[in-house]
């Protein structure tokens, strides 16, 4: 099957989750599927073998399951971006809003050189407030973003389209109106 496919298939929707009128995405079918998970990984590890990507950063926790295998794959070290008080050294921190409840997320102050080249990771965009919050840690690191990586996009959500209209490169592999 071709890759939407193969993502649609492996991606099961759980209604009324985490609350009412929130069609939540899953996306544990796709990594429970080693050929599936095998073909997400691929893709995207060919978009960006020349890239010369010095850190993938993921974003806690979802971004985390993907974006540590990318960083394996393209030979670059990988950066958690967390939720705030998780992480122990110095940190940088940037407020978020979510589709459901709001949030801060943090990183390391030393995770960043600044000029690294970093490709930054999450499993699905909604509103964009997340991927929008990371990428401003990132930057006031002295980071350079390459493009945000997610596996679906809700574009009926405009968070996408709003990161890309702000000049953020952004791809997604799979949509759900
Ligand atoms: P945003 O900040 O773009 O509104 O929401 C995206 C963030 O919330 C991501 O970190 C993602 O993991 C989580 N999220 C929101 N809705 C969903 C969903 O339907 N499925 C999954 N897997 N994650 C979601």
């Amino acid at each position: 099957p071709s890759l939407p496919a193969l993502l649609r298939e492996h991606i099961r929707t759980i209604p009324d989750w985490p609350k009412p009128g929130v069609q939540f995405r899953d996306l544990t079918p796709l990594y429970l599927d080693a050929g599936a998970f095998r073909r997400v990984v691929d893709a995207l590890v060919q978009r960006h073998a020349g890239s010369d990507i010095d850190r993938v950063a993921g974003i806690d926790a979802r971004g985390f399951i993907l974006g540590a295998v990318l960083a394996h794959a393209l030979g670059a070290g990988f950066i958690p971006i967390r939720k705030q008080g998780k992480l122990p050294a110095p940190t940088i921190g940037e407020a978020y809003a979510l589709e459901y409840g709001q949030g801060v997320l943090e990183v390391h102050t030393d995770a960043i050189t600044p000029g690294q080249r970093l490709l930054l990771v999450d499993d699905l965009i909604a509103t964009g407030g997340t991927l929008s919050a990371a990428r401003r840690l990132i930057e006031r690191l002295g980071g350079q973003l390459v493009e945000a990586v997610a596996i679906a996009d809700l574009p009926d959500l405009g968070g996408s389209a709003q990161l890309r209209d702000s000049g953020l490169p952004i791809h997604t592999l799979i949509q759900f109106e």
